[in-house]
């Protein structure tokens, strides 16, 4: 939890509203202060607010476009940000807190968000318990005995629930929220990490699968070779000729005539050694003779009986022209395919001109996935009110068979943290990759990461990018998850920029994605800090350069621009956009999807 920089115990309350959440900590404040606790309350609101009046000069000065106002009396001090584009989090929260003077933080809200909460529960609201789906919840305070072996309080006794909430802030390991405390939890809540630093932090949690096996030369199509694979055989086998013509001695080149001493097709052999002023005449591919090194093309010949002579007006005879030598294209003994390459057209062919016909590949990876959301349906289904038409299950089984995974489709969850835990659980022992789509962000149904808490490890779910900024990684049984999100276009974003690195590192691949710069045709909008990926289409313009421009509509549930793009433009944290002409990082797509 190194980005939450309390060093202070941080305590919230769990509630549905009409709990009377407000009500609790009002009457506590005074208890707390009489014991000489100094203590932080951090609240969060739904709704837009605002703390100063109409008409106040700080009112006045922040509409008239002041970011940050601080005003400052004798009494207190209040410093009111603006934050237009993206609700601060958490950790930021809490660093503006000044900690030298506090002992406890308590937080009202953030109720999707992992730290130690007690849990406010009465009967007559009606609502059933949190604790069940919330692993952070420490203690209970209800009107009601709950099923549970947590601390169970009074809501009603105020002494009671103080004593607990003292306890807390002087118990020593509830002080800092500096990383292992609080063990399985989200380690960075709500902290916007970038990209990069989340790919990095995605690989250095993959160990590649250790396992191979040996199939047939056409099925390790689209595998990792296992083992270098080295040639057994010079390739060519023997000098050969590359043209139909005559083959002569390198060292007889001046001479009017040749007698032609014998005719070679491929496959076959004259087996003699060539004497000075003999040809053989000779087929594509066929062997030279000994001593034979050189071949003149049957264009520049006349052959009048067993004479030949040639026509050397055009071009001069070089010695060794038109030949292939033995072990050109691969020497014997020499590495025809390195380990971690992936057998594409190429290999397959090379492959197969050294005779051999089975590959040690690396085990295929296999993947889970599923998708997740009351109103995702499958397709084919009449459609009901309200719904859509899963489409991420799609995109994410062609790029997985296209990576040469083996994929395993668990189907569409349905918005329940139990659904979701057994199927998580079932993932766990059958794939090596765990994919879900939707459920990510900080809606109410939104329940993977919790569900992901309880079962495993969450490292990080909030990356400075668009689209594909909420999105889920961690470990179950010690199996990867991206918990993606739900919008088809950032799942494929998403799925580009983190899981194919990842899948490529489990699959043994030694690859990098291609990256190019092209000139925009067009201004491109980001924003400091945040790196953008548009769906673009680039082409040579008219002087030959790489240009780029849109593909348009950039939503990101707009699959259409995924399909007419042929590459994404990549806007980096430090570039502001580009204006037409300007240089910008391109990603084709071509191969990846
Ligand atoms: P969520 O993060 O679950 O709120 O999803 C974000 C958006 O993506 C919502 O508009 C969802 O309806 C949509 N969405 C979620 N899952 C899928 C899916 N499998 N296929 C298409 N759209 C989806
Ligand atoms: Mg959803």
């Amino acid at each position: 939890m190194s980005q939450m920089n309390a060093t202070l115990p941080l305590l919230g309350f769990a509630a549905w509203s009409g709990t009377g959440k407000t009500t609790l900590l009002e009457a506590m404040l005074p208890e707390l202060v009489a014991r000489g606790i100094r203590v932080a309350v951090v609240k969060h609101a739904h709704h837009n607010f605002d703390i100063d009046k109409e008409g106040k000069d700080s009112y006045r000065l922040r509409k008239a476009g002041a970011g940050q106002i601080l005003i400052s009396s004798r009494y207190r001090r209040a410093l009111i940000t603006e934050t237009p584009d993206a609700e601060a989090s958490l950790p930021e929260l809490i660093a503006q807190l000044d900690q030298t003077q506090l002992d406890l933080i308590l937080v009202e809200g953030f109720k999707q968000l992992n730290f130690p909460k007690i849990e406010l529960h009465r009967q007559e609201v009606g609502k059933p318990w949190l604790h069940p789906d919330d692993p952070n919840i420490i203690a209970v305070a209800a009107n009601v005995a709950a099923d549970t072996e947590l601390p169970q309080l009074d809501i009603n006794n105020l002494t009671q629930i103080t004593d607990f909430v003292v306890n807390f802030a002087r118990q020593p390991q509830a002080s800092g929220l500096s990383c292992s405390d609080f063990g399985t939890m989200p380690s960075v809540d709500g902290a916007m990490l970038s990209v990069d630093e989340s790919r990095t932090r995605i690989l250095d949690q993959i160990v590649p699968v250790d396992a191979t096996q040996t199939v047939s030369l056409k099925q390790a199509l689209g595998q990792i070779v296992a083992t270098d694979i080295l040639s057994p055989v010079n390739v060519p086998q023997q000098t050969n000729s590359a043209m139909d013509g005559y083959a002569i001695r390198g060292d007889d080149l001046d001479r009017e005539h040749y007698r032609v001493v014998a005719q070679v097709m491929a496959g076959h052999h004259y087996d003699q050694p060539l004497q000075a002023g003999e040809a053989v005449r000779i087929m594509t591919g066929a062997p030279v003779p000994e001593h034979a090194d050189t071949v003149i093309m049957r264009e520049q010949a006349a052959q009048e009986g067993d004479m030949v002579t040639f026509d050397l007006s055009q071009s001069r005879v070089k010695r060794g022209q038109n030949v292939r030598q033995a072990g050109e294209d691969l020497a014997l003994g020499q590495t025809a395919v390195a380990a971690g390459t992936k057998v594409t057209a190429p290999e397959l062919g090379m492959i197969a001109s050294l005779g051999i016909d089975t590959v040690a590949i690396n085990r295929p990876v296999t993947v889970a996935i599923f998708s997740t959301g009351d109103e995702v349906q499958h397709p084919g289904e009449a459609q009901k009110a309200n719904c859509i038409y899963d489409s991420n299950r799609y995109t994410l089984h062609a790029m997985l068979t296209n990576l040469g995974c083996e994929v395993r489709d668990l189907g569409i969850i349905e918005d329940n943290q139990a659904a979701l835990e057994a199927t998580l659980m079932q993932a766990s022992q059958q794939a090596d990759v765990i994919l879900s789509s939707g459920g990510v962000s900080v809606g109410d149904a939104d329940y993977i990461k919790t569900a992901l808490a309880k079962l495993g490890e969450v490292n990080f779910w909030r990356i400075n990018m668009r689209p594909g900024r909420p999105m889920a990684f961690g470990q179950i049984q010690q199996i990867p998850f991206f918990g993606l999100p739900g919008n088809p276009v950032a799942v494929m974003v998403a799925f580009l920029q983190f899981v194919e690195p990842a899948i490529r590192k489990l699959q043994g691949h030694t690859w990098q994605p291609t990256v190019l710069s092209a000139r925009a045709a067009e201004p491109f909008r980001s924003r400091p800090g945040r790196t953008e990926f548009s769906r673009g289409i680039y082409q040579l313009d008219a002087n030959g350069r790489l240009t780029v421009k849109s593909t348009g509509q950039q939503g990101s549930g707009i699959l259409r621009s995924m399909s007419e793009a042929n590459c994404l433009v990549e806007i980096t944290p430090e570039q502001p956009g580009a204006e037409i002409g300007e240089m910008v990082k391109i990603i084709p797509l071509i191969g990846r999807l």
